[in-house]
């Protein structure tokens, strides 16, 4: 079951700013919000590992091995935390992630966070406008991104959602999100908005003070600040919220 507390408290905020003839917008991240990407990291990985046994002798079964469940943020701290360091290896394998991880190819091996699907459907039903605010960028992403939220479900409809893509690769992150809340609030008023990076997420609060902010937990960068106080902490969309 979806969250309904958090849902019923988004459309009670959409409501008033209908009442003032705005539109009511909801955002989204992608990446650790939306999707887990932990089958792309596998994928990734396994076909960088293909015909390398020469190479790099047992580390392909080593890495293998690795349960999706502990992969780490950065792609070195999952062999670090293993012990598996051929020589070369990571060096190898950083390139080969750095180059696919970012790119349309592995896109299909995303998986919709639980909930998320039929919660942002719910809100898009509801007449509030669903923003996609994400690192990911047009050229190498744009089109595995439109495809991956059309084929798992998420409405993309022109007249229901926005996606807001970083123009180049190059682009920083930080910089497009922040340029990309000036874009939001020229179209409507935010009633919520979820991210699991907690700096990301800190943005949205005080940008968007009157809205609901939720960080989900999943995979962020390290050095990551506290969340503000106002800010709620989900693993999904659903209203099971129980330790894991
Ligand atoms: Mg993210």
């Amino acid at each position: 079951m979806i969250n309904t507390q958090i849902l019923n408290d988004i459309l009670k905020k959409s409501e008033a700013i209908r009442a003032s003839a705005k539109t009511p917008l909801a955002v989204f991240d992608l990446d650790g919000t939306l999707f887990h990407y932990n089958k792309r990291v596998r994928n990734i990985l396994m076909d960088a590992m293909k015909d390398k046994d020469d190479q790099f002798p047992g580390a392909r079964t080593l890495i293998e091995n690795i349960p999706e469940s502990e992969y780490e943020y950065l792609v070195l701290d999952t062999l670090k935390k293993y012990d598996i360091n051929t020589p070369g290896l990571q060096e190898y394998i950083y390139n080969f992630w750095e180059r696919w991880f970012f790119d349309n190819k592995y896109l299909k091996y995303d998986k919709p966070v639980p909930g998320s699907v039929v919660f942002v459907n719910k809100l898009a039903d509801e007449g509030i406008k669903v923003i996609y605010l994400t690192g990911r960028d047009v050229p190498r992403m744009g089109k595995g991104t439109e495809e991956a939220l059309i084929q798992n479900g998420f409405p993309m409809q022109p007249e229901k959602a926005v996606l807001m893509l970083k123009p180049k690769y190059e682009d920083d992150n930080w910089e497009h999100k922040n340029s990309s809340i000036k874009a939001i609030k020229e179209l409507g008023e935010v009633v919520a908005a979820f991210d699991n990076e907690p700096g990301e997420v800190n943005i949205l609060a005080d940008n968007f003070p009157d809205a609901v902010v939720g960080l989900i937990i999943s995979l962020h960068s390290p050095n990551a600040p506290e969340p503000r106080d106002s800010v709620l902490r989900l693993h999904d969309f659903t209203d099971n919220q129980d330790e894991r």
